[in-house]
């Protein structure tokens, strides 16, 4: 039998389709990356997810894996060569239990975030992960690129609110390891292999999420500070003030708002003009106006001890919403701005401001006039270190041309404050040779032994990670 009627007698006729405009599969979503599938295949179920991996190991073709394809490192999108077989996982979208009393929920790959988070919501509850691309990436996306956001402060990454995976093999088998067991010491962590192996080593089906109660009050304040170091005095003393309370801390430059408002000049931008404004969310179980008082008091000792030169408490849900606005517009303006050179960078936080003042100095000096869109998710030492082209410079050219030399004077600079060059986008193709230039030479021959191991044949999402 050939691959293609293989394909459609696992998933059926029409959910093989191999022409019309497959643009949606085939291109990622900052428009950077453009393939051609073989297939594009959507299996609605597990088994035919299986019955697919079968095929494709019996004919020895690759497999791409592919969620919402918000993935922003090349990894869900087919190379050129026509070849691979693109495998859609959003028909599988079921919710397929939601159990209060363990606070766990148990859905599909294909669900998009935002979806679950609503059924968690509607039981009063909370899905504690949360990003600006929450409409359209889904649970399997999420757990395959192990994906941070912006409540990673608090609940962790993606990794840290799984507690079980379903997952088909390279060679077409089940592993229901869908356990909602916050203990399980038996044998090696198989669940923790697969998250963050961006579709390299199995297929996730389907996940067990950790859930909490749904917080009384979530209330959220706008600071204003002069300096990268006012920033980091400012989260430890929230730290200190709100303990477990805090549950967002992202940081904004100058430039990265400054694009907000030329490309949505609508929403509004309460603190002008500062160097870095930071948004702190804090999540209360007592209520909204406790909450508020606390953040008042707390701004006050920031105001006092010079950290922050202005601040505001949003006095509605509706203000709060409008500031996180105003943060999740930031990537979308920047992709509005034309093509820039993306860094998503962790570093010890004491590290940030040193590492700032040095790389922006030395990008500086070898490209006059160049613009950093700075911002992320300070609180967990992680910045989106962006650098745009000088003003009246053509993004693309400016990404062309200097785009290796721009990577290595801030990995190298990454480097020097023992910090990590892929914070929580991941490795995919994009990373894939820096992956292999500046990770311990120990640690990789273990990765490889892993993926040889699971995929012998080297056919899940080939090129990508190693
Ligand atoms: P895709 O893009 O479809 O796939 C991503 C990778 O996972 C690919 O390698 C793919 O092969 C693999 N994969 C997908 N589904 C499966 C599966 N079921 N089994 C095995 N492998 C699979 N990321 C963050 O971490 N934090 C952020 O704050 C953040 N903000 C973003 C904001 C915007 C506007 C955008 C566009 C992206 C952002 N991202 C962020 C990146 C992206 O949204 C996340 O990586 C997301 O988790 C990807 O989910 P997806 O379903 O779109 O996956
Ligand atoms: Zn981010």
């Amino acid at each position: 039998m050939s691959l293609e009627a293989a394909l459609r007698a696992a998933v059926g006729e029409a959910q093989v389709l191999t022409d019309g405009d497959l643009s949606a599969y085939e291109q990622d979503w900052r428009r950077r990356w453009h393939g051609r599938a073989r297939a594009v295949v959507r299996p609605g179920s597990t088994a035919e997810v299986a019955a697919v991996l079968r095929a494709c190991a019996a004919h020895g073709t690759p497999v791409v894996p592919q969620g919402g394809n918000t993935g922003l490192v090349g990894g869900s999108v087919p190379d050129g060569s026509g070849t691979q077989v693109l495998l859609s996982l959003q028909r599988l979208n079921r919710v397929r239990g939601l159990d209060e009393a363990n606070l766990t929920l148990t859905a599909e790959a294909g669900c998009v975030l935002q979806t679950l988070q609503q059924a968690a919501a509607a039981r009063g509850l909370l899905l504690p992960l949360s990003l600006a691309a929450e409409g359209s990436c889904t649970l399997g996306g999420n757990l395959a690129t192990n994906a941070g956001g912006t409540q990673v402060l608090r609940w962790g990454n993606t990794r840290e609110l799984c507690l079980g995976l379903e997952v088909v093999t390279a060679a077409g088998e089940v592993w229901d390891g869908l356990s909602g067991l916050r203990k399980d010491n038996t044998g090696y962590d198989l669940r923790d292999l697969f998250v963050g192996s961006e579709g390299t080593l199995g297929v996730i089906t389907a996940a067990t999420m950790k859930l909490a109660p749904q917080p009384a009050a979530v209330t959220t304040a706008l600071a204003a500070c002069d300096s990268l170091d006012g920033c980091v005095a400012l989260l430890n003393l929230a730290r200190a003030r709100l303990g477990a309370g805090l549950t967002g801390f992202e940081v904004m430059g100058r430039f990265a708002l400054d694009l907000v408002a030329r490309h949505f000049p609508a929403l509004p931008r309460p603190l002008p003009g500062a160097p870095w404004t930071v948004l702190l969310e804090q999540s209360d179980v007592e209520g909204e106006a406790p909450a508020r008082a606390r953040f008042e008091h707390l701004l006050e000792a920031a105001l006092e001890a010079g950290c922050v030169h202005d601040a505001v408490v949003a006095e509605s849900l509706a203000q709060s919403r409008a500031l996180w606005h105003l943060r999740e517009s930031i990537p979308l303006a920047q992709a509005e701005e034309g093509l820039n050179i993306k860094h998503d960078i962790s570093l010890p936080v004491s590290a940030i401001p040193r590492f700032c003042a040095r790389t922006d100095a030395r990008l500086a000096a070898r490209w006059p006039g160049v613009r950093l869109v700075n911002f992320g998710h300070l609180g967990d030492g992680n910045l989106h270190y962006n650098v745009q082209a000088p003003p009246g410079e053509d993004g693309r050219r400016f990404l062309a041309e200097h785009e290796h030399a721009v990577n290595q004077v801030v990995f190298d600079s990454v480097a020097d404050e023992g910090g990590s060059f892929s914070a929580e986008h991941g490795i995919g193709a994009l990373k894939r040779d820096e992956l292999a230039a500046r990770k311990h030479p120990v640690a990789l021959s273990m990765m490889r032994a892993i993926k040889q191991a699971l995929d012998p044949q080297g056919l899940l999402n080939p090129g990508r990670v190693l």
